[in-house]
């Protein structure tokens, strides 16, 4: 079977968070099923390029349309891990893809429909046509219709993934009809002025997958759907959740070159939550950061900050832990101007703080020795489509203590592998800290048992590899039988 995976992230080369992850993870066990996989994305001028291998230019001055026009474009084949990539280079004056940054430009709607008429024409001219299109979020999402209004028959089978329903691609129909949507269509929709480019993928494509079983009944409802559970109850016949895994060989402790001490399960001294080499990578972050020694548990946070990952409750817990002398290491990045000066000012007040530590960074290297320095990983997101630093912390050995919703809700379970809250009050997150700590001063031997009983969890991606698989065979075989 020929998969290829369109979208735009793909990790350690493109990432801003777990879709780059994903993409990784998914591609290299689909490849261990034996079948040809490639990742299609935008050759960007900040790719990190080290770990593509034999970068090779195999179209020089590929044309594809857009704005009544062809355009000239270079097409890159690379190998990352196992699988194929195929980046996409635009030499059109808009300098679509030399912006020095993934997303966040004002013509994002244009950038990434030139990207999916340009995967689409490179495609449909090579010899023979993939088996099955796998696209991922509003980025790719305009593929199916594309693929609809302007490709001969027969189509490809096309799976979108919803990674995150919060960003839905509002495009102005100008954009569209930009990529070569013909008019007819516009006409057919009343000539509406804006279109939700998710929503078109959702309609037009074969299947759709999101991330996690609970967080696709979160957005059947009007609450976690955000505007479209009508159209995904509509299309509820063709949606499914599969669970995302982590990649294993990348995130492994006893082999991540990112960390000064290695350790794994076998480590764990019996009957005690201690693992010796875990406890010096603890000393040598608290040190990297000035925080003082303590007996107490360290909390740790990596994420983006936004809204959706609950940066009130963060700003809560970083003050419960001041109060309460518990070291804390937060490591967010955000674009967001006023979450970025909220942080940026309980920093500069926590500047001389022997407890607290804030990075305001995107920082890969620092946030592995985060995860195997913390005893606790703070992740109190407010809706969670899968989250994937829950499931990292366990392999760490470090403790989830989370909101119960989407993913983590899936993953992380109270008196099993971690610490679980509801409702997203600070009343609810400090009596949770409380509980973690006082499991941590008291009951040492079922930290121990949480600890090991989350470092032996299987959160690789054979499981849902192998249900993408089987997804991808019932839909070739539905089109056989047509
Ligand atoms: P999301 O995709 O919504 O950001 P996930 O939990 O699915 O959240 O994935 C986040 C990924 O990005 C994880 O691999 C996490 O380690 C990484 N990450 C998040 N924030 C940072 C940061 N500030 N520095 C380094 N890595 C980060």
């Amino acid at each position: 079977m020929n998969i290829v995976h369109i979208a735009a992230e793909l990790a350690p080369v493109a990432k801003v968070g777990g879709l780059g992850d994903v993409l990784f993870g998914l591609c290299a066990a689909l490849c261990d099923h034996t079948h040809k996989v490639e990742v299609c994305i935008p050759k960007y001028d900040c790719l990190d390029l080290s770990e593509v291998h034999n970068l090779t230019l195999i179209e020089n001055d590929f044309p594809s349309f857009f704005n009544g026009t062809w355009h000239k474009n270079r097409v890159w084949q690379g190998t990352v891990e196992s699988f194929d990539v195929l980046f996409f280079e635009s030499l059109d004056s808009h300098n679509f893809f030399n912006r020095k940054t993934i997303y966040g430009c004002v013509d994002d709607s244009d950038r990434f429909l030139y990207f999916n008429r340009l995967v689409l024409e490179y495609l449909y001219k090579r010899d023979s046509l993939p088996h099955i299109l796998h696209i991922h979020d509003w980025h790719a999402a305009a593929i199916p219709l594309l693929q609809k209004m302007l490709f001969p028959q027969p189509l490809p089978k096309t799976v979108l993934t919803i990674h995150n329903l919060a960003y839905q691609g509002i495009t102005p129909a100008a954009s569209l009809k930009k990529a070569g949507i013909p008019e007819a269509f516009f006409q057919s929709q009343k000539e509406k002025e804006f279109y939700n480019l998710l929503k078109e993928g959702i309609e037009h494509s074969d299947w759709i997958t999101t991330v996690s079983p609970t967080y696709a009944d979160e957005i059947l409802t009007p609450i976690g759907g955000k505007g479209l559970h009508d159209v995904l109850n509509k299309h509820k016949n063709k949606f499914s959740g599969i669970l995302n895994g982590i990649d294993e060989k990348f995130w492994n402790p006893q082999t991540d070159s990112s960390l000064p001490y290695r350790y794994s399960i076998k480590d764990i001294v019996n009957h005690t939550p201690l693992i010796e080499n875990k406890r010096k990578a603890k000393q040598s972050l608290l040190k990297m950061f000035s925080l003082s020694e303590s007996d107490k548990p360290l909390i740790g946070c990596v994420t983006r900050l936004v809204a959706q990952k609950g940066p009130d409750l963060i700003q809560q817990a970083i003050y419960w832990s001041l109060e309460h002398n518990v070291p804390f290491v937060l490591l967010g990045s955000t674009s967001e101007p006023d979450i970025w000066e909220q942080f940026l000012q309980i920093k500069k007040e926590t500047d001389k703080s022997p407890t607290v530590h804030i990075e305001l960074t995107h920082n890969e290297k620092l946030s592995h020795l985060v995860f195997a320095a913390s005893d606790i990983l703070l992740v109190p997101s407010i809706f969670e489509p899968c989250g994937l630093t829950q499931m990292i912390a366990l392999r760490y050995g470090s403790l989830p203590l989370v909101r119960k919703t989407g993913g983590l809700a899936d993953t992380v379970f109270e008196g099993e592998n971690g610490f679980v809250f509801l409702d997203p009050t600070s009343s609810a997150l400090e009596d949770t800290l409380e509980r973690a700590l006082q499991t941590w001063k008291n009951h040492p031997e079922q930290w121990h048992t949480l600890m090991k009983k989350g470092m032996t969890s299987d959160f690789s991606w054979k499981k849902p590899a192998k249900e993408y698989f089987d997804l991808y065979q019932n839909l070739l075989t539905i089109n056989a039988h047509l």
